[in-house]
């Protein structure tokens, strides 16, 4: 069972970009951590059935195939402040999104459905079905 937190575990395009927000983050005086980036389907299984057939809180709408984090395009961070992660700061979570942004990501904190501040993705223009099928970000 895979859940990695290491951006090398990334897709090597998707790496690049999350060195480059890491790296404009701290320019910024924003210290961030990678606390999630490529899982494996059983790892992402696991945490679907967290919340429906096993203990703890629901933390994820994709099943095993389902998310970016599968296909090594997606990545979550939280910010760090006095050495804490300050998962409730949510103007801290809004310089970071912006800071994502502006290296080419798509910051989930803009959405409207299963809005997400701490989830960062890049699919290269690919759909979730193509990512399904095998079809890798250029
Ligand atoms: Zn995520």
């Amino acid at each position: 069972m895979i859940n990695s937190r290491s951006i090398s575990d990334l897709s090597p395009r998707v790496a690049s970009m999350a060195r480059e927000f890491i790296a404009k983050c701290a320019a910024d005086g924003i210290d961030v951590i990678i606390t999630s980036t490529y899982r494996d389907a059983e790892s992402q299984a696991a945490l679907y059935a967290q919340g429906r057939t096993a203990p703890g809180k629901r933390v994820t709408n994709a099943k095993a195939g389902q998310s970016y984090h599968n296909y090594r395009c997606a990545f979550d961070f939280v910010p760090i402040v006095n050495g804490k992660a300050a998962w409730n700061d949510s103007a801290l979570f809004e310089r970071c999104g912006k800071i994502a942004e502006s290296v080419g990501l798509e910051w989930a904190g803009r959405w409207t459905r299963f809005r997400e501040a701490a989830h960062c993705q890049y699919t290269g223009g690919l759909t979730m079905a193509q990512l399904q099928a095998g079809e890798k970000i250029a």
